[in-house]
């Protein structure tokens, strides 16, 4: 064997060792059928099995309901929430769930003004009161 030929089954041997440290991988977020969510990764050494792999794992999963999890980018506003059969003593308008560690619920009119430090134009809170 030749120094070039050495150098090359040399080399060979490092990416073949490389690529089976790391091999392609896919995550899959999912729902279960029983609706816990998981994480699911598919190793394979070669993208192409890999991609074979993946179509027949979605079919099984699909065909055993489990669901993909789908992610909420950031920033998406959260939908809004009213408190059912509840109005504003204040002024009449629906209430909103805010549900945090202070609040239970506020008026729909309730807009924060930072210049006035006040809800405006109605300025109704629902307190937690075991505070
Ligand atoms: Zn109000």
């Amino acid at each position: 064997m030749s120094r070039y030929n050495q150098l090359q089954s040399k080399k060979y041997k490092l990416i073949k060792k490389m690529s089976n440290e790391s091999p392609t991988s896919v995550t899959y977020s999912l729902i279960s059928p029983n609706g816990f969510p998981l994480l699911l990764t598919l190793r394979d050494e070669k993208m192409g099995i890999l991609m074979t792999n993946m179509g027949l794992l979605e079919t099984s999963l699909k065909s055993k309901g489990f669901t993909p999890q789908i992610k909420k980018t950031f920033g998406e506003k959260k939908p809004i929430e009213y408190v059912q059969g509840e109005v504003c003593p204040k002024c009449g308008k629906p209430l909103i769930v805010v549900n945090n560690d202070k609040m239970i619920s506020k008026c729909s009119d309730n807009k924060y003004n930072p210049v006035t430090k006040k809800g405006e134009p109605c300025d109704y809170v629902k307190w937690r009161e075991n505070k």
